[in-house]
């Protein structure tokens, strides 16, 4: 289409709307001087909707943009349906776990972890077992079982005051939701399982200071004064530090 004819086209179509926007303005003023004669009056108003609604937007119609959606609660539990809980923010982080104590510990190639602040998640119902198991560094976590089922669903690592719950996303009502975002220890990930690329990938364990997003450390610094202003004391835990 050549220019001309694509100018003379848009030209063509926006006196066209002015036409009608006049039109409208025209037929109600017409409607109100002739009020005194019900029945025109009133063809004369179906008329002005006619024309109306094809140039002009409807009054329901939104005037500007929703206001950004509240992040979603992610609830989950175990497998008989004693405990529940929510995650009542998106995650700090999530990531894939290949070290072996996590794949012994889950029965699976590696543990998928949502980690949280312990100020953004809260049981629903029911109340947990804590086992505690030990951990290749050393150390040790408590893992949050349902004392029916036995269902693991997350771990505090360290101690029971831990800044960060380790959320299995396998107990999540919405388990996809929760892609992650790094895999770790992939030196013992099993050979069969191939990672997609655009994922970051470490041998052994990132440092969190580097991998996670900013807005996620503001997050776990604020998490750790809230615990460190309880009753009981500070603690000394980094974000993420733990190994799984
Ligand atoms: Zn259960
Ligand atoms: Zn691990």
């Amino acid at each position: 289409m050549s220019w001309p004819v694509l100018f003379l086209g848009v030209t063509v179509n926006v006196v066209a709307v002015l036409m009608s926007v006049a039109l409208v303005c025209f037929a109600r003023a017409a409607t109100n001087a002739i009020g005194r004669r019900p029945g025109f009056a009133a063809w004369l108003n179906r008329a002005v909707s006619a024309i109306g609604s094809s140039v002009m937007p409807p009054k329901d119609m939104p005037t500007k943009c929703p206001a950004q959606a509240e992040p979603p609660s992610l609830d989950g539990g175990c497998a008989c349906g004693a405990i529940r809980y929510r995650m009542l923010d998106l995650p700090m982080f999530v990531h894939c776990c290949h070290c072996t104590r996590c794949q012994r510990e889950t029965g699976g190639p590696f543990a998928h972890h949502a980690m949280i602040e312990f100020t953004r998640f809260k049981i629903l119902q029911g109340e947990p077992d804590f086992v505690l198991v030990p951990t290749d560094s050393g150390g040790k976590h408590w893992v949050a079982r349902c004392p029916s089922c036995r269902t693991a669903m997350w771990n505090e690592h360290g101690t029971r005051r831990a800044v960060t719950r380790y959320v299995r996303v396998g107990t999540l009502d919405t388990p996809d939701a929760l892609p992650p975002q790094a895999h770790i220890y992939t030196r013992s990930k099993q050979s069969w399982l191939v990672l997609a690329a655009e994922i970051p990938a470490y041998r052994a364990y990132y440092d969190a200071a580097k991998a996670w997003p900013e807005a996620s450390l503001a997050r776990f610094r604020l998490a750790k004064a809230a615990r460190a202003a309880e009753p009981g004391g500070a603690t000394r835990r980094t974000a993420a530090k733990s190994r799984t």
